[in-house]
């Protein structure tokens, strides 16, 4: 694994970081943070203790140190080369609180599992957050890419999400101010979400208990929920589910190295043990390629790739691919 530097990183920030209270963790292994359990180092991580440690820490954070934030790694595919500069990842203590506010509303700190907002809806009889129940990832990430499932998508239940900038600046952005369409929001990729409001329904806790089983039993079929997995690798292209159009183009349990495209869900991307990050990103690419081979469709990833290639071992988009 390569090494990134951080320690230098580390020092390059000066005295300032003494007033710190997070976490910080030079050359921070990324395979302990995604779901795929593969990918290189982050050069510095940061685990801020609460808002305000946030803050101060991007204040002493020059400009030109790039800037990477994780929710849980249920939708990261970490390149082996690692992540240059600094990753934040949330502390649960400062950014993993749930609480009911006002009529059929919950806020949650952007750590805060999907999971949760469900299981606290249901407490208190607010419809409308069952689909998170089959969500594995975060508020944050749901926030970044508008995740859905069953119907339903985050946008919808929105209210507002507060966020902070590169420079340490506080915002409040409206539902409207998010730039939702499906799988993608078009805020500001520099801004940091620190916790959202959404709105919810009245619904009795029978139907709502009714729904999140469905849920759970639905994934638990088709869905190889307990393999080391980064959830859809691609979006549904318009008109199409990626997984038919993966299957016709015989993609199903097609493997390079220690990465498969699932039996079970042919558009899950599964680590069988020993995959790196290249493993699977070629095979993503591979799957592209044939797919557009075989139908003229050019899958969009749904799942994020970040960091750099290790040198000797890149990846280049398929042929087909325009801008990535
Ligand atoms: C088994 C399985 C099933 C899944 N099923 C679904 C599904 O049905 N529907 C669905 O939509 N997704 C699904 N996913 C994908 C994943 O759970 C979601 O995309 C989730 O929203 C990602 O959240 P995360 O915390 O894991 O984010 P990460 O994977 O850590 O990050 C994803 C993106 O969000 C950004 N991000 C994270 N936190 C913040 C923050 N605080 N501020 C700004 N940006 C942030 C990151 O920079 C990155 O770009 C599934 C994944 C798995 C493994």
């Amino acid at each position: 694994m390569k090494q990134v530097n951080g320690e230098k990183l580390l020092a390059s920030l000066g005295g300032g970081v003494k007033d710190l209270r997070g976490r910080l963790t030079p050359d921070a292994p990324m395979d302990k943070v995604t779901w795929f359990q593969a990918g290189g180092l982050a050069e510095l991580m940061f685990q801020p203790h609460d808002v305000d440690d946030l803050v101060t820490f991007l204040k002493l954070l020059p400009e030109s140190v790039p800037l990477t934030v994780v929710g849980v790694g249920s939708n990261l595919l970490v390149r082996d080369g690692g992540i240059p500069g600094v990753v934040l990842r949330l502390s649960a203590k400062g950014f993993g609180g749930i609480d009911l506010e006002g009529e059929n509303r919950i806020k949650a700190g952007a750590i805060c599992p999907d999971k949760h907002i469900a299981a606290m809806a249901m407490d208190n009889e607010i419809g409308g957050f069952a689909f998170y129940y089959g969500i594995p990832g975060s508020i944050g990430g749901a926030l970044r890419m508008n995740a859905g499932a069953n119907g339903s998508e985050t946008a919808e239940r929105l209210v507002e999400v507060h966020a902070v900038d590169r420079r340490g600046e506080k915002h409040v952005l409206p539902v409207s101010e998010m730039g939702y369409s499906y799988r993608h929001s078009s805020a500001p990729g520099e801004l940091i979400f620190t916790h959202a409001v959404f709105q919810g329904y009245r619904e009795d806790r029978a139907t709502i208990r009714a729904e999140m089983d469905a849920v759970r039993l639905h994934r638990e079929t088709v869905q190889p929920v307990k393999e080391k997995t980064g959830g859809s690798t691609f979006k549904n292209p318009p008109g199409h589910s990626a997984w038919k159009v993966i299957d016709e183009a015989g993609c199903r349990g097609l493997m390079n190295g220690g990465a498969q495209m699932s039996s079970l869900h042919c558009n899950f991307m599964i680590n069988i043990g020993h995959a790196t990050g290249y493993d699977l990103e070629y095979l993503g690419e591979s799957v592209r390629q044939r797919v557009f081979e075989n139908a003229g469709i050019k899958l969009e990833w749904e799942i994020k790739r970040l960091g750099i290639f290790m040198p000797g071992r890149e990846v280049r988009p398929f042929q087909g691919a325009t801008t990535e």
